[in-house]
């Protein structure tokens, strides 16, 4: 099958968030399947960085409303498989420090910089003269690439047939813009409508993939069905309802060459789950990177965007409780400037016992989850989650909160569960401070009982979250999605 992949990140040449990772694995998970794949991406002012070969391939240019945007083309190849990735370069919109934001102040022209990306990526089959029979968006960035092709190409040969499949890996992000910047898009007037892209009178660009895309997609089956339920489904859940049928939760893999003690080049020693010892001395590698004081006490590690969504305030509302406890705790991530603020000053009080890092550290994330005892995850909402998965195979003991893929993934250990021997982890069903609370306490009460904690950090490692399976399951909706789209272009 021919597939081309669109994504705003792709791990290792962007990353904000999961999204990149799934965006570096999923296609070379795909190439392996056999399949052709292509994807693309913005080449980011760091992205020039990256250690990777690049062929020129040509310039393509859009026009949207009046508007000209020139690309070049440079194709690579994603690191060690034979999918291949194209860059598309316009120094005006993406030769800039940040993705999607500076200072946490989002760019003024997200609109036109996306806008004029997913349109161009519509130009590239044409280049390479490369039919794709299917196409893969992912999240507001390339949401608009189903509403490009019904406005912009009908009839045209290269996409007839072309099915679309648009992926959701978070519907809090929705790429909302004020109704004024609508023209910008070039999109037909009807394509404004509260049935299309408009929203409480704003344009909402993932809703053009919601609408568009022949099939739907999320990052796991639970957080598929809350989607669709007030709760969860910001504001769009009418629409996700009204295409339950076209829509599926496959749960993210894990890139294991990247994300595996055995062999991490980020650690100061490997381990897997037959020889433990070398966690011991990443423990103390961790304890020596967050200056906290080299001894035996369980470590909680957290690595995470510091948003409402991950919960990072419950864990601050019990900050006093949680150091009275016999414990450390580490914490990775940046975001809201007033949960760095209540986090470093929480550092100060308690420095023999909290670490926190503010910033994106690919690096020190390896080593959080290869040194600390416990993972801890209080998210309000999660799609899928990535680090409770790298968790389970750093033999780190999952704590989440019961919510999308966190509820997929990990085990409670209830007394019925330990008893199958099936448990890996801790799960609370509220995103309420005391039940976090209450369930770091029984993590601690067992984190002592040595031989059941060794069988939790055991049914870990030894669970395999591979991109096979998923792959798989992406690869007969793709083919669900073209049998759509030929349904739809046969004449009436
Ligand atoms: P989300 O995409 O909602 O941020 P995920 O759990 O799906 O959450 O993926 C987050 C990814 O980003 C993981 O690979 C995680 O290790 C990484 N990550 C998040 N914050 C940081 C940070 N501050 N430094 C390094 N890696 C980070």
């Amino acid at each position: 099958m021919r597939i081309l992949y669109a994504a705003s990140e792709v791990t290792p040449f962007a990353k904000t968030g999961g999204l990149a990772d799934v965006a570096g694995a999923l296609p070379a998970a795909l190439a392996g399947l056999g399949h052709d794949v292509k994807v693309v991406m913005p080449r980011y002012n760091g992205v020039k960085d990256k250690p990777v070969r690049y062929t020129p391939r040509g310039n393509i240019k859009v026009s949207l409303a009046g508007v000209v945007y020139p690309f070049d083309v440079d194709a690579g190849h994603l690191p060690e498989t034979s999918a291949e990735i194209l860059f598309l370069s316009n120094s005006r919109l993406f030769d800039r420090p940040g993705l999607y934001q500076e200072k946490g102040k989002d760019y003024p022209d997200n609109l036109e910089r996306f806008a004029a990306f997913s349109r161009a990526i519509l130009e590239v089959p044409g280049l390479l003269d490369w039919h794709p029979e299917v196409i893969h968006c992912n999240d507001w960035q390339t949401a608009l690439i189903p509403a490009y092709i019904k406005a912009h190409f009908p009839g045209d040969p290269m996409f007839n047939g072309t099915g679309t499949l648009f992926t959701v890996h978070n519907l809090g992000y929705q790429g909302l813009f004020l109704a004024s910047e609508y023209p910008k898009l070039s999109l037909p007037l009807e394509f404004f409508t509260p049935e299309t892209l408009e929203f409480y009178g704003k344009v909402n660009l993932l809703k053009a993939g919601l609408v568009f895309a022949d099939i739907l997609t999320t990052v796991s089956p639970t957080y598929s069905h809350e989607i669709q339920t007030p709760q969860f489904g910001c504001g769009l859940e009418g629409i996700l309802h009204e295409r339950s049928n076209d829509l599926f939760g496959i749960i993210n893999g894990v890139d294991y060459q990247r994300w595996d003690p055995a062999h991490d080049p980020h650690l100061g020693q490997s381990y897997d789950s037959r020889q433990l010892q070398g966690k011991r001395l990443c423990r103390r590698q961790l304890q020596k990177a967050s200056k906290l004081p080299i001894k035996k006490v369980p470590i909680i590690g957290m690595i995470t965007r510091l948003t409402e969504q991950k919960g990072v305030d419950l864990v601050i509302e019990v900050l006093y409780e949680l150091m009275m406890l016999d414990l450390q705790v580490v914490i990775l991530g940046e975001g809201d400037p007033d949960i760095h603020l209540k986090l470093n000053e929480a550092m100060g009080r308690y420095p023999r016992k909290l670490s926190v890092h503010i910033n994106f550290d690919e690096s020190l994330a390896h080593l959080i989850e290869a040194g600390s005892d416990m993972f801890l995850m209080p998210s309000r909402y999660e799609p899928c989650g990535l680090n409770q998965l790298y968790s389970l195979r750093y033999g780190t003991v999952p704590i989440v909160r019961k919510t999308g893929g966190l509820a997929d993934t990990i085990i409670d250990a209830t007394p019925s569960n330990i008893a199958a021997g099936k448990a890996n982890g801790f799960h609370f069903e509220h995103a309420s401070s005391h039940e976090l609370l209450t369930t770091m306490r029984l993590a601690l009460k067992l984190f002592h009982e040595t031989d059941l904690w060794l069988q939790l950090i055991q049914n870990g490692m030894m669970a395999d979250f591979s991109w096979g399976r998923s792959a798989k399951e992406y690869e007969r909706l793709y083919c669900l999605a073209i049998d759509k789209a030929a349904e739809k272009s046969k004449p009436e």
